[in-house]
């Protein structure tokens, strides 16, 4: 309790008194302070009893411990340390989760009990026992292939930026097969996610940026102004980051491949086409997939997630290792390269993520052909109709309909004193997690949202009422709303540059 107290009255927290009631323990209703395990420590006290264990020093080489020092707690200190800490976490089970860009679906709880019948399997066990863990895989690089209309697919990428460097790697390959090994520039439009130019940096390109258009698309006379002998590929998204299709992608594929280059494809927003359109029908020559996006794996603070790659003709001999193969005896890995192999060989250790791989599939086969494409179509329609309705509160930044995210502003908050994050911490007090912000950076103060397919009317309404609420409070100069804000959290507004550049990721015990 003291240590609560502690907490409360440290400088390092912003309280606001005028809103944050002080009390005894610290505590806020339901809202409680909960000190860090190590400071709840008893000396001593333990859960559990461990028989008493003779310990042989002479097999310890003088390197005997005297304490790991964990602390001491009873169980149900440490079950409810825990599952606190689990509550603290903002989820997709809790409420909407407007992040554009990064499709915070609702996993189905089918996907949880079907990838629970694989959890008990070793990636070092004979493949003679794993014949339907690798039947899963193969049949969901099947279900990859024929949605993309691509002729190959690596597994192994653990995420989206994994997978770009895959492709990356792949198209490397294939240049340096065919002589062109010296073309070292990758375009890459303005509006992209920072793993695409980070990615191409990492593999040895250096990277030029391509201007977007007042319609929020690729400026394609640019485009082509920059293609150039030099030019090994392109990396675009489409839909692109800011919820636009790209209505001149056709254009764009042949542009780029006469030029000689290959077209990546950022496929992180496959959510708002899938069952609708063949990356390959649109001349891509590689894509990653975010199965924890488009094929609702779960998905957040850093992990865990899969992005597997589809690859053209083109690219498939360069498909890292390992993959599945159906063989007359079964299934089987192909592990190692032959001789004249042009694998760009391992990504990863072991076989890719195979929970995130069944939850994948077993969300595809319950959706089935004519789901997935209702998927994609609910996404577009949710997202217009939040924009439809948020158009005169907020400002759209382009004009016309968008796909699966919606696109505002910060034009609205001109004059008003209040910026794109106060809105977003607004927002929390009306328990809404924010939408995107300040991203894409082709707009000024951005917000991007996007609902997905999973949210119903009702609670987009809420939603949407909630913003309309914050804009005309803005507006009417309440300022302290938002500068104060957010009001009802055990925290408030945080020194987000200290917490990013100076981490205190180690606890030590004061003495
Ligand atoms: C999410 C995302 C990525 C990166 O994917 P990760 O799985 O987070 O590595 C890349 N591009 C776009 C457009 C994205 O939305």
């Amino acid at each position: 309790m003291s240590h609560s107290q502690d907490i409360a009255h440290s400088k390092d927290y912003v309280f606001s008194t005028e809103t944050t009631p002080q009390t005894f323990t610290g505590n806020q209703g339901l809202f409680m302070e909960e000190p860090l395990i190590f400071e709840q420590d008893t000396p001593g006290l333990t859960g559990v009893d461990w028989p008493d264990v003779e310990v042989q020093d002479i097999y310890l080489a003088g390197l005997r411990r005297q304490s790991i020092d964990l602390p001491g707690l009873s169980e149900p200190q440490v079950v409810r340390h825990y599952t606190r800490l689990s509550q603290k976490n903002y989820s997709i089970d809790a409420g909407l989760y407007p992040l554009g860009s990064c499709t915070m679906k609702h996993n189905p709880r089918l996907n949880e009990k079907v990838a629970r019948m694989f959890s008990d399997i070793h990636p070092l066990q004979p493949i003679s026992t794993v014949q339907g863990a690798l039947a899963v895989i193969h049949q969901l690089s099947n279900w990859l292939m024929a949605l993309t209309g691509m002729r190959a697919v690596a597994m192994t990428p653990a995420a989206g930026a994994h997978g770009e460097l895959c492709g990356l790697m792949a198209i490397k390959a294939a240049l340096k097969a065919r002589g062109e090994g010296h073309r070292s520039l990758v375009l890459v439009p303005e509006s992209a996610h920072g793993t695409n130019p980070a990615t191409a940096a990492a593999c040895g390109f250096s990277v030029q940026s391509i201007p977007a258009n007042d319609r929020g698309r690729v400026d394609v006379a640019a485009l082509k102004k920059a293609l150039n002998p030099d030019v090994a590929a392109i990396m675009l998204t489409n839909p692109n980051t800011c919820g636009l299709f790209e209505t001149d992608i056709i254009e764009i594929a042949k542009a780029v491949h006469e030029a000689g280059a290959f077209f990546y494809c950022d496929g992180a927003n496959f959510n708002a086409i899938v069952g609708k359109v063949r990356p390959g029908d649109l001349g891509i020559d590689c894509m990653h997939i975010n199965l924890h996006k488009t094929f609702s794996t779960p998905h957040g603070g850093g992990g865990p997630g899969a992005g597997p790659v589809v690859l053209s003709k083109d690219l498939a001999p360069f498909t890292p290792l390992p993959y599945v193969v159906m063989t007359d005896k079964g299934f089987d890995l192909k592990e190692q390269a032959g001789n004249n192999d042009l694998s760009i060989g391992r990504l990863k250790g072991f076989h890719g993520q195979m929970g995130m791989f069944t939850r994948a599939l077993s969300y595809m086969m319950s959706h089935g052909k004519d789901g997935l494409k209702q998927v994609a179509e609910d996404a577009v329609l949710n997202a217009n109709y939040v924009l439809a309705c948020l158009k005169n509160d907020l400002t759209a930044s382009f004009e016309g309909p968008c796909m699966h995210e919606a696109l505002f502003d910060d034009s609205f908050l001109k004059g008003t004193e209040v910026t794109t994050l106060d809105f977003a911490k607004a927002m929390i007090d009306e328990g809404f997690h924010p939408m995107t912000m300040y991203f894409p950076l082709v707009v000024s103060g951005a917000l991007l949202i996007e609902p997905t397919e999973c949210e119903s009317k009702e609670t987009l309404d809420q939603f949407i009422g909630t913003l309309k609420y914050l804009a005309t409070q803005a507006k009417q100069g309440n300022k302290k709303l938002f500068h104060e804000a957010p009001r009802c959290t055990p925290r408030k507004r945080m020194d987000e540059t200290k917490a990013a550049r100076q981490p205190i990721l180690k606890w030590t015990r004061k003495l």
